[in-house]
């Protein structure tokens, strides 16, 4: 792929930004310089809000199953289109083929589930709530809606809100992550392609200085964010001040708990993938290992012995298990928290730091990397890593595990492996942290159920997908009648 400067897509055009301020974009498995993200102005960034707004009184008067129709000409688009999206995200991120093939079949997921709209969407009343009196409770749409995305899941993130907020009657600008901004340029080109009427959806390229303008301007109606917890405070705190709905994911540090009676082979599958796959730059990977009793040695080793099998390489080759963390700064934090571990005292069991892959000097690759004997106090047991990074911690029993949750300053995720469904029950009731697996290393809610958090993985009101979604994309007006 030759250098590009990507552009923005504003009111149905493709435009250059007058920018001269561009940040590469590179490929993590070699280091090469793939396209180049503008820092767009805030003159674009007014002509997008524009643009959303200019589109936004014909767009709420489209019947609803018009604009579902739209959606599933982008639905038909992305399907024809999934293998060269999967590759674009490789080649941005780093993530092997597998797991690209899987965010773009969760970001299409949000789309079918967009296509019910026109019954998802529909009020309610009741006759009589005093006699000759009804009562009815309409849903809708608020205006222009942004996302601000993370690097991680480029793809899929700003899906989780568009086909809802879109297909509800809003209209919506997506501000991709600066880092991993190509593949939400190529499926904004298929918006393109499904022809949406102009000023519906738009892009808008750029990093701090653009979504500051997009939060206090006057005609944004809410922001949904997802990324890290400092900026999702940020984020919170300016839609706030300024009269926005927000809805904000953030940051994470999630535990799998690993109960003496849990199949072991099985676990022990679900925990590498959970910490290892998409190199740990996930945030419902599984941060640390909560062995209950005489678990601890057995799974100890032999994740480790499972772990160090995994076959590191660029995302494109298909036999490849990990692929590199995306940026030299993710790869510098991951070495600098690995360092750290060390010098708390914990013990490197598995050492990622260091690893070569052949053709590719200029990659950002650290292996999977295991400490075990961490004490939950110390930084690598309570800051989010974001990366290839396991810890375990020996416990003596279940109440102990759920204390270690409990401590954790976040609260996106916990797994618990066990065969007793009274445990489970009981980790289910009591674990505070918004997703719940039970025997799943990964539990990721489908489009249809809230993408939950809790403590601070989560700032807002409500969520921003399944029913909460739509709730988080319409007014309710209630209208009360009576005839003479
Ligand atoms: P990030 O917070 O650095 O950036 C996210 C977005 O915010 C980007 O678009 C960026 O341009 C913008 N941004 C950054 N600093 C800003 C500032 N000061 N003011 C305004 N905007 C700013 O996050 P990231 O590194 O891209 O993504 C990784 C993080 O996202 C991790 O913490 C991960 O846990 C989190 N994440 C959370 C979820 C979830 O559902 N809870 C899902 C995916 C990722």
């Amino acid at each position: 792929m030759t250098t590009e400067q990507l552009r923005n897509y504003i009111d149905g055009a493709w435009e250059t930004s007058a920018s001269d301020e561009l940040l590469d974009v590179r490929n993590p498995a070699t280091g090469e310089v793939i396209a180049q993200t503008p820092l767009s102005t805030s003159d674009e960034v007014d002509a997008a809000v524009a643009a959303a707004r200019g589109a936004f009184d014909d767009w709420r008067e489209t019947p609803p199953a018009e604009r579902a129709r739209a959606m599933f000409r982008l639905k038909a688009l992305m399907e024809e289109h999934f293998e060269d999206l999967s590759r674009t995200i490789v080649l941005e991120h780093g993530k092997i083929l597998d797991e690209a093939r899987g965010e773009v079949r969760r970001a299409i997921e949000n789309v079918d589930m967009a296509l019910g709209m026109p019954s998802l969407m529909m009020g309610y009343n009741a006759e009589d709530i005093s006699s000759g009196i009804d009562e009815t409770c309409i849903y809708q749409p608020v205006g222009p809606f942004v996302c601000v995305a993370p690097f991680n899941f480029p793809a899929m993130v700003p899906f989780w809100f568009l086909p809802t907020a879109v297909t509800c009657g809003n209209t919506y600008i997506v501000k991709p992550s600066e880092t991993c901004p190509i593949s939400q340029n190529r499926i904004f080109e298929l918006l393109d392609e499904a022809d949406f009427p102009p000023g519906v959806v738009n892009l808008i390229n750029g990093s701090r200085d653009v979504v500051d303008a997009l939060l206090t301007h006057p005609d944004i109606a809410g922001v949904s964010f997802v990324g890290s917890t400092p900026v999702a405070r940020h984020i919170y705190a300016t839609a706030a001040a300024h009269g926005k709905r927000a809805q904000c994911q953030a940051g994470a540090k999630n535990c799998l708990v690993v109960m003496p009676d849990a199949d072991l082979d099985r676990t022990v599958a679900a925990l590498l993938t959970s910490a290892f796959g998409n190199a740990g730059q996930r945030c419902l990977a599984g941060a640390l290992v909560l062995a209950v009793g005489e678990v601890y040695e057995p799974l100890r080793d032999r994740l480790v012995e499972r772990a160090a099998l995994l076959k590191m390489g660029n995302g494109m080759d298909e036999s490849v298990q990990v692929g590199p963390v995306t940026t030299r700064r993710s790869l510098e934090r991951i070495l600098g928290y690995t360092q750290q571990g060390l010098d708390e005292g914990a013990r490197l069991v598995l050492d990622g730091r260091g690893v070569q892959v052949d053709g590719h000097p200029g990659g950002y690759f650290v292996g999977p990397t295991i400490f075990d004997g961490v004490d939950p106090g110390m930084a690598i047991a309570r800051e989010e890593i974001f990366g290839p990074v396991l810890g375990i911690i020996p416990v003596d029993d279940f109440d102990a595990a759920l204390a270690v949750i409990d401590d954790i300053p976040f609260g996106n995720a916990a797994s618990l492996f066990t065969a007793s469904g009274r445990w489970a029950r009981e980790f289910r009731y009591r674990a505070r942290v918004g997703n719940i697996g039970i025997n799943i290393g990964v539990a990721a809610p489908v489009a249809t159920f809230p993408f939950a958090g809790m403590k601070d993985s989560f700032f807002g009101d409500t969520h921003g997908q399944g029913r909460d979604g739509i709730h988080f994309f319409t007014d309710r007006k209630v209208v009360i009648e009576r005839w003479f």
